[in-house]
């Protein structure tokens, strides 16, 4: 088979062998012309901020902008509904020429008044950058009119990679944090960071902590409200999951009020576990160190059996995944393992060095570690690594049908909880149903192949 890969890239990919030295480039721009799977940096504050379901949500810039990220995250919202609307200025040839700082005014003045929203999040993007609109001015004005934070994200999509869209999202979140009361916060409390309650698993999560007794003070990236994230620094702790979108909030709250992080993951049975136990170790609460065991024990008792039953069939198939942040993929290894599957292609957006470095670490030997890629790399190694089913999101869904292969949607748009113990038994039949499935003996490739086989 041809080989797609752009010299320019090839040391962004890394096969591990058995003895191997490890060595990987990333976080890097992408290569212009290799149609990258990645974002720009407007997306990635967008995608962060976007589940403060009480906070006014404005994209400065073309409503195309806003269209491309309009309920990009489906962060569920228990109570409302602001955050799934998507507001634009709809900059026009006109304000490319006078400017759009007026039309901003206008568009704030409005969306306030009719919607009364707690905080407003004013992103900009890259035309604003180029037409150089001074966005904070403005925010600042509309902020001593209105009386609530007016905070500007500059996020100008050219100007960096998706990565830098996290960070410019902490920063903004970041001003609202320490606004807010403290009284009354338990000494066993957390905040969440980095879970975004996409199908409803910070509920999970919160659910779990809460039988060991730990307060959850602000799901920051999940169900968020801006009241809970000014008095976020009350907490005792945060937990830090989507490490790449929020570990630098977590780092400024660290140094700003002295609130100690936890990395954790709560995806497959390994990491859930080992999470709630490092809450209670980090409490150092032998009663809640028991609840912990408890509820850990009552869960897996229940999900061994039908995960067993699972494995049956799905021993032996190989997977591939192109995840966001490289975090994941690690919890993702585990999981595919408890299922007797391999993993042979692992791929991330915006992995760091330290990150591609654990990757590594915990791969079989012959596995793919890709930054970056391209739908053309990625359709190579499914096909030379024949791989059985592939774990991605909406940009990578019509590469894995177009090969008759099967797919797992473990992105920002998945309507499953794919979090918690119970999120390991919808992981696991999905991706029974999806391997299993007979319709990928009717694709064209797989029909060929059977032809060839025949013959
Ligand atoms: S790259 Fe620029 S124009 Fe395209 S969506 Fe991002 S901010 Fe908008």
């Amino acid at each position: 088979m041809a080989k797609v890969v752009f010299e320019e890239r090839s040391d962004q990919i890394f096969e591990k062998g058995e003895d191997r030295p490890f060595r990987i480039s990333c976080d890097k721009q992408s290569l212009a012309g290799a149609v990258s799977q990645r974002a720009c940096v407007f997306c990635g504050s967008r995608v962060v901020l976007y589940p403060i379901a009480d906070a006014l949500h404005l994209i400065h810039g073309p409503v195309g902008c806003a269209a491309y990220t309009w309920d990009i995250r489906g962060a569920l919202s228990s109570g409302p509904m602001l955050h799934r609307h998507s507001f634009s200025t709809d900059l026009q040839e006109r304000d490319v020429v006078f400017g759009g700082e007026k039309k901003l005014e206008r568009a704030l003045r409005e969306l306030i008044a009719r919607h009364r929203p707690k905080a407003a999040f004013v992103y900009s993007t890259c035309i604003v950058g180029i037409i150089g609109d001074d966005m904070a001015a403005v925010c600042r004005k509309i902020e001593a009119e209105a009386g609530i934070p007016v905070i500007p994200v500059m996020s100008e999509g050219f100007k960096g990679n998706k990565r830098a869209g996290y960070a410019a999202a902490c920063r903004a979140m970041a001003r609202l944090i320490g606004q807010g009361p403290t009284e009354g916060i338990s000494p066993h409390s957390v905040n969440l960071l980095g879970d975004f309650n996409l199908a409803g698993e910070t509920w999970i999560i919160k659910r779990y902590l809460e039988q060991m007794g730990v307060e959850v003070v602000a799901g920051v990236t999940g169900d968020g409200r801006v009241a809970d994230l000014m008095r976020a620094h009350g907490a005792a702790l945060n937990l830090v999951q989507c490490s790449g979108a929020t570990m630098e909030l977590a780092r400024m709250m660290q140094r700003d009020y002295g609130t100690p992080f936890l990395r954790v993951s709560y995806l497959g049975v390994d990491d859930m576990a080992q999470a709630l136990y490092d809450v209670a170790d980090f409490f150092g609460d032998p009663l809640m160190a028991a609840r912990a065991q408890e509820l850990v024990s009552r869960e897996l008792g229940a999900l061994y059996p039908q995960l067993m039953e699972l494995r049956q069939d799905l021993q032996g198939k190989r997977a591939a995944m192109y995840v966001g942040g490289a975090f994941k993929a690690f919890s993702l290894i585990k999981a595919f393992r408890l299922l007797g599957m391999r993993v042979v292609l692992a791929g991330s957006q915006t992995g760091t060095e330290e990150d591609y470095e654990e990757l590594a670490r915990v791969s079989d030997p012959g596995t793919i570690i890709v930054d970056d890629a391209n739908p053309l790399e990625l359709m190579n190694y499914l096909l030379e690594k024949d791989v059985d089913v592939f774990v991605g999101g909406v940009k990578e869904r019509p590469i894995a049908y177009k090969l008759g292969i099967g797919f797992c949607d473990h992105n920002h748009e998945r309507k499953l909880a794919l979090e918690g113990f119970e999120g390991m038994l919808n992981f696991a039949r999905e991706i029974h149903a999806t391997v299993m499935s007979p319709v990928w003996r009717f694709t064209p490739r797989r029909m060929a192949l059977a032809k060839e086989a025949a013959a």
